[in-house]
């Protein structure tokens, strides 16, 4: 059984529906690439999971999302708050959305530990100092008693990632981690979380902009655009034979080494917004192969050889 499965995930917040029929699953241990542009609908995937939605007045209207044996859209708040943290972490891409600034930074790894395994204070210190040591933070001693001020943006981002890790968690969504980092350490970063993710068995759905972020981290990958799933598929037959044009496309934006200033593919035009998305294939306005069929009817995901793509011409490698 896979530890996380969505299945024909649909959600509405009041009359829009950004999300349509999302489905894939992650295996436990398994780093899977959650991948497309802005408003592609990443962030509100990973609340569907987190039961976040009603945060924002959304809720998951069709579907099903399936934690182990679990069915988290019908567990009530109570319950989903105690997995949440415990079962389920979240890194968001701010640090400080997730640090208190008037507290220790250790302190706040501490008391993961404490409230969800139950140790005491010393255990949770000790075991607070080890992590931060694995994650590779200079002087962890030391730095488990700073305040998140005295830190760089990289270093509190470790020190959120400590506390994601620090219940022994068996699924971490990483909701674009690095964004709000210095770009020469983005990459050190999630290196880091992908070690700890792997040592620690630990499966992970990372969400991304950025395909050479997949490139670097993931098994598998699910490219979303304009709220549908565009393609799934391992991170080998995905940059080895992208079947769908947008996949093709983002893999397009990866920079390459020694390209000149300017050089750097982009791809034409934007995502559309939720209340103006386009009948037919979503990606349609934007596709250079797109024909007459592809205005009116929307592609379904069909399964491929290797995972999944949601073209009319999926069965030809575009
Ligand atoms: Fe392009 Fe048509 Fe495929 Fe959509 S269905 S990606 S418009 S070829």
């Amino acid at each position: 059984m896979a530890l996380l499965d969505l299945s024909d995930v649909t959600v509405s917040i009041g009359a829009l529906t950004p999300l349509d029929r999302i489905a894939f699953s992650i295996e436990a241990g398994e780093i899977i690439g959650v991948v497309g542009e802005s408003g592609s609908g990443k962030s509100l995937t990973a609340m569907a999971v987190m039961g976040l939605l009603p945060l924002i007045g959304g809720r998951i209207t069709s579907g099903a999302v399936r934690f182990a044996d679990v069915e988290l859209n019908r567990l009530p708040e109570r319950d989903y708050r105690a997995l949440r943290g415990r079962r389920i972490a979240l890194i968001s891409q701010n640090p400080m959305t997730s640090l208190d600034p008037i507290r220790r930074v250790g302190e706040q790894i501490d008391q993961v530990s404490m409230m969800h395994l139950g140790l005491g204070t010393e255990q949770a210190r000790l075991r607070s100092v080890d992590m931060m040591r694995q994650l590779r933070i200079p002087e962890a001693d030391v730095v488990h008693g700073n305040y998140p001020h005295q830190l760089s943006g990289g270093m509190k981002q470790r020190i959120v990632i400590a506390m994601a890790l620090a219940a022994d968690p068996e699924l971490i969504v990483a909701d674009e981690p690095t964004t709000a980092l210095d770009v020469t350490i983005q990459a050190q970063i999630i290196q880091i979380m992908v070690e700890m993710a792997r040592r620690k068995n630990v499966a992970l759905m990372l969400i991304t902009h950025d395909m050479g972020v997949v490139a670097q981290a993931c098994d598998r990958v699910v490219v979303l655009y304009a709220g549908r799933v565009a393609e799934t598929g391992s991170v080998e037959r995905i940059f080895a034979a992208p079947r769908h044009p947008y996949t093709k496309s983002l893999i397009g934006c990866i920079p390459v080494e020694g390209l000149p200033p300017g050089g750097l593919k982009g791809i034409d035009g934007v995502v559309p917004g939720v209340a103006n998305y386009p009948t037919g294939c979503r990606f349609h306005p934007r596709c250079s192969l797109a024909q007459d069929r592809c205005k009116i009817e929307a592609p379904l995901l069909r399964a491929l050889d290797e995972g999944a793509a949601a073209c009319h011409l999926a069965g030809d490698p575009p």
